[in-house]
């Protein structure tokens, strides 16, 4: 596991030690890592841009 990004986005979207990929943004076209289980598109618009964010393994919404 690296932390080879180096702008920080300000929403937290890693979350505990899954292993974590890494996102780009559509619309800005910027990196950002992620370790969400659930992801089944490298395409996603990051949570401060408007993105729904990654769901965290433990808070999934349908478990809720
Ligand atoms: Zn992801």
């Amino acid at each position: 596991m690296t932390e080879a990004i180096t702008k920080k986005p300000k929403t937290r979207t890693v979350h505990g030690t899954l292993p974590s990929h890494v996102h780009r943004d559509p619309d800005s076209n910027e990196p950002w890592q992620c370790n969400s289980p659930y992801c089944t598109d490298i395409e996603a618009v990051h949570p401060d841009n408007g993105g729904p964010g990654p769901v965290v393994m433990g808070y999934e919404p349908w478990r809720r």
